[in-house]
């Protein structure tokens, strides 16, 4: 499994950080989101999927 953000479109709502920490984080003079792991292990697939629904510009794609 493979999380791809689409930077052109991410505008910084925070929703997917919000929801799952674990994986994205906004920092503080960021322009864009960071994902923490870009391949994360598959028992976090579940919570990939909830950051791709909660995403209101459906920034977030899961690959593989
Ligand atoms: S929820 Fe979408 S728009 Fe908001 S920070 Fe995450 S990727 Fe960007």
């Amino acid at each position: 499994m493979r999380i791809i953000v689409d930077k052109s479109r991410c505008d910084m709502h925070g929703d997917c950080v919000v929801e799952v920490p674990e994986l994205f984080d906004l920092e503080d003079d960021a322009d864009e989101v960071t994902v923490l792991d870009e391949e994360p292990p598959e028992e976090l697939r579940g919570k990939a999927e909830r950051a791709v629904t909660v995403c209101p510009v459906a920034a977030i794609k899961i690959e593989g």
